[in-house]
Formats: structure tokens, C-alpha cells, sequence
């Protein structure tokens, strides 16, 4: 049996953890947040209810393992609980990074600080209650500027039309630098919100934009569109429905204006021409116009990065990992020194922390067994160090200052959010920040030594 340490508990994390265990080895998982899942937790839209109630159970299952042992709210880098070098010196026969992609693209624009501006991830954590989003001010307003067209834009805006239970949501506007075509979510994401959508403000908007999306062969038409991105403009739906969901297209953000009070009143947009590529895609070119949107809140949904604070040498995509020729389908798994082109022996890397926003637990999953196979590979040349005890690792996390949080810990936490659902008769309760339910946790711990 040899000791493997896996940082990050999300989908990717777990399902490499639980492929380790049962070949054998001990695990134990390192996750920065009190409880796991990651993104599958504090990222999958709070109402898709079935898919976190499946997921959890799985996750509970990994857990459950004898030789899977869980620290939570350990922070893994510069800033953290333990460092890569403690990490190291505890001589772990492997390691497997699966922090995901912790930071996120922003805008790099003037104005960007002004309040009510907030990029997306922190958007989601807060609405799926993950400390410290869960207490920190995401205000929205009337007005709310959503920049981006993917799956992440599409869960925001079914949020702000639909579900949020403070809303004031008068209008939704989304703005996309290129056009209609290049819209990226998938057809049931937008099905949620496609009753809101303006048709008289989409047409308009397509008039608008017609002669120039014509110069890159894209034809505008309802039915074209309505195939490829748009169903909505095949359906029936009220032309001015409250709140409404309108698209400015070939747009990029530019500046943000804020009111005397701080909060941002107004976003300067570059208008863009859209230029057709050899390959047949499209790039959009910024022209010298401008346009002013009226708008008290920002989201932007850009694009994820990683956290370089983790202590990993970092990548193109994500925490670097060793090359392979393009003609080669199997991507490698094992940490990369990109200067000095070695190989960081026994240090693995998963999941979104490999390659961010790569799309759905399923493939965080795969992704994560897959890197577990090249683990298990490469534990069969290392020598046996010994396993420490989840005691011992306790203790000395704890001598470090942190506060983890055990598996033990999370039964009690699940029953104790449980017993806050019933008593506010709500399907589920979460707590939203770490000190109530450490506090939580531990009274429970007390209570029970007693009995
Ligand atoms: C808004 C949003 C909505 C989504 N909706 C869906 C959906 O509906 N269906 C679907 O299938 N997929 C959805 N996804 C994608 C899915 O969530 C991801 O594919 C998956 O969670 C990625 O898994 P991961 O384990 O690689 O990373 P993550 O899920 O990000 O997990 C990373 C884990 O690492 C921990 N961690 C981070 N930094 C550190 C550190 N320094 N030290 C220790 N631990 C650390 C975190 O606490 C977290 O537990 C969505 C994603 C987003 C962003």
C-alpha cells in the first residue's frame, strides 16, 4: 500500500481518489472548501436539484472508502495551510493536483472596480452559497449587463430573470463581441430563459447587424438561426415579455462608468466587424464607434485561469503538463517544468486544473480516472515509504493553525443542515460561511463526547 495525496476534492479529485483507493493505496484528499464537490457543489445551477443529489451521493461513496481519508478547508499553496514543499517533505509516494481553475479572465478595463461589477464564477459561488461568497454584497439591479455567450452566461441569466429570489430584474442585456452564430451555449441551457427573450429587440438587433454578419456568409434569417442557436425564433413566445432578455451582438466592453454613489451607471461598448478566417471561423475587429449601455450591474463571463499561487509551474492551458506530439491522442497527466523541461516525478495533474472549463463533470471525471491510471502506473516502480496515519495528519495540520474538517465532520454537517432544511421547510439549507458551520461542527463533536 503506498500514500497518495490528492488536492482538491471536485468531481475530478474524487473520482481519481476513488480509482487509487481501490487498487489499494491509501489516499487522502486535501480540499480547500469545507465540503466537496467543487464547481459540481458551488458551480451546477442551485435548481438541478437530481443531478447534485446524484453527484453527492457518489461523492459520499468515495468518501466512505476505508483508505480514503478527507481534510477539508486545507488550502493547498503560497498563501494556504500546507505548501507544495510541506506537501513534499510528508513523502507521499504520489500527488494528484485536481484544484481546478481557481481565478477567472477579467476585463482589464477602466472603471472595473466600480461596484456591482462582478465576474461570474464569484456570481455563481454566491448564489450556490459557497463562504466566503455566500455573506460577501453581489447586488444586482434593474439593468444587468451579462458579458459572454456560453453555459456559465446562460445559468446567470436564468438566475436573474427567473429564480433569484431578491430580483429586480427589469432587463438583461448580454453582450457578445461577435455574433449570433458564435452564441456557445447548448440549446437546453437557453430553453430555461428563451420565454424573456425580447423578439422585437432580436430583430431589431439582427437588422442591425445584418450587413455586416452578410459580409462573413452568415445568413440571418429566423429559420437559419432558429436551427443553429436561436429555437426561440421558431416558437411562439410573448414579443415583449417583463423582464426581458435582450442581445447586443458585436460588441466589446470598452469602459466602465460609475454614478456618485461607486456603482457602475453606464458601459462604453466598441462596436466590431466580424472578419472570416482561411478555417472559416470568424474574429472580431474593433471599429472606432462606440455605443453607451445604461446599466447598474456587470457580469462577466469570460473564461476561467489558474491560481499560480497552488506553487505548480503553470501552462498554456492550465497547470503545465509534459508535451505529446499532436499525432498523439492521450494527453499527459504528469506535472511539467516548462523551463527546464523535466518532469516533476510523481506529481499528477486533473481535471479543470489541467484544462480549464473542458466542460461537464462527466469529463472532469474521466479526465480524473484517466490521470489516475498513469498514478497507478507510476506507483509500481516506487518503493514503499509507509503510510501515515490520518491521526498523525491531523495533528499536524493542526499544529500548522488550520481547522480541517473531517469525514466524520461532514456526517455531521450533513445532519445538522439537514435538521435547518426541516425546520425552515426547505428542500435543502447551506450555511453560508465557514465560521458557523466550524462552530456548528464542533458543538455537535461536543455534545456527542458528552452523551
Ligand atoms: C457555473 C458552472 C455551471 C456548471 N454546470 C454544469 C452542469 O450543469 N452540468 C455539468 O455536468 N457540469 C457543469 N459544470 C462543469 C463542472 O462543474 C466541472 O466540469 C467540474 O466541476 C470540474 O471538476 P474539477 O474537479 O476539475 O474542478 P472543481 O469542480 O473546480 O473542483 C476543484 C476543487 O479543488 C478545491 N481547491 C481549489 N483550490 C485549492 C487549493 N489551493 N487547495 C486545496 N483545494 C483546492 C476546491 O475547493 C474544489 O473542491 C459547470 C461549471 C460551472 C463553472
Amino acid at each position: 500500500m503506498k500514500t497518495v495525496f490528492v488536492v482538491g476534492a471536485g468531481p475530478a479529485g474524487l473520482f481519481a481518489a476513488q480509482k487509487i483507493a481501490l487498487s489499494g493505496h491509501q489516499v487522502f484528499l486535501f480540499n480547500r472548501d469545507i465540503k466537496p464537490g467543487g464547481l459540481a457543489e458551488y458551480g451546477i445551477y442551485p435548481l438541478k436539484d437530481k443531478m447534485k443529489f446524484g453527484l453527492r451521493k457518489q461523492f459520499a461513496k468515495v468518501l466512505g472508502l476505508p483508505n480514503v481519508q478527507y481534510f477539508g478547508h486545507v488550502k493547498v499553496g503560497e498563501q494556504g495551510d500546507l505548501t507544495l514543499a510541506d506537501l513534499r517533505a510528508m513523502q507521499p509516494s504520489a500527488m494528484v493536483f485536481a484544484c481546478g481553475a481557481q481565478g477567472y479572465n477579467a476585463l482589464g478595463l477602466p472603471g472595473e472596480d466600480s461596484r456591482g461589477v462582478y465576474s461570474a464564477k464569484d456570481f455563481v459561488y454566491a448564489y450556490n452559497r459557497l463562504p466566503p461568497y455566500a455573506s460577501m454584497d453581489f447586488s444586482t439591479g434593474k439593468r444587468i449587463a451579462i458579458v459572454g455567450m456560453g453555459n456559465v452566461a446562460a445559468d446567470i441569466m436564468r438566475w436573474l430573470l427567473r429564480d433569484d429570489p431578491e430580483r429586480q430584474t427589469e432587463e438583461v442585456i448580454v453582450v457578445a463581441r461577435r455574433g449570433p452564430y458564435e452564441a456557445k451555449f447548448d440549446k437546453k441551457e437557453i430553453e430555461h430563459v428563451e420565454e424573456y427573450i425580447s423578439r422585437d429587440g432580436f430583430l431589431r438587433e439582427l437588422d442591425r447587424i445584418r450587413e455586416t454578419c452578410g459580409a462573413c456568409n452568415q445568413d440571418l434569417s429566423p429559420e437559419k438561426l432558429g436551427d443553429a442557436t436561436f429555437p426561440f425564433l421558431k416558437k411562439s413566445f410573448p414579443a415583449e415579455p417583463r423582464p426581458k432578455l435582450t442581445f447586443r451582438f458585436l460588441s466589446s466592453p470598452k469602459e466602465i462608468l460609475a454614478g456618485p454613489d461607486g456603482r457602475i451607471d453606464k458601459l462604453v461598448v466598441t462596436e466590431n466587424n466580424l472578419a472570416l478566417r482561411a478555417d472559416g471561423s470568424t474574429a472580431a475587429r474593433a471599429t472606432d464607434r462606440n455605443a453607451v449601455l445604461d446599466v447598474d450591474t456587470l457580469i462577466f463571463a469570460i473564461g476561467d485561469k489558474h491560481d499560480p499561487s497552488v506553487g505548480l509551474p503553470m501552462g498554456p492551458d492550465g497547470y503545465a503538463t509534459k508535451p505529446v506530439p499532436e499525432s498523439m491522442k492521450e494527453p499527459a497527466y504528469e506535472a511539467w517544468n516548462l523551463e527546464t523541461n523535466e518532469s516533476l516525478h510523481g506529481i499528477f495533474v486533473v481535471g479543470w486544473a489541467r484544462r480549464a472549463s473542458t466542460g461537464l463533470v462527466g469529463i472532469a471525471r474521466h479526465d480524473g480516472e484517466e490521470g489516475a491510471k498513469k498514478v497507478l502506473e507510476y506507483l509500481q516502480d516506487q518503493p514503499d515509504t509507509g503510510t501515515p496515519s490520518a491521526e498523525n495528519l491531523l495533528a499536524a495540520l493542526q499544529a500548522k493553525g488550520a481547522t480541517p474538517v473531517t469525514k466524520q465532520d461532514l456526517e455531521i454537517l450533513g445532519r445538522i443542515e439537514e435538521q435547518q432544511a426541516q425546520a425552515r421547510n426547505l428542500t435543502s439549507f447551506k450555511f453560508s460561511d465557514d465560521e458557523t458551520m466550524l462552530h456548528a461542527i464542533q458543538n455537535e463533536r461536543e455534545a456527542l463526547s458528552v452523551q
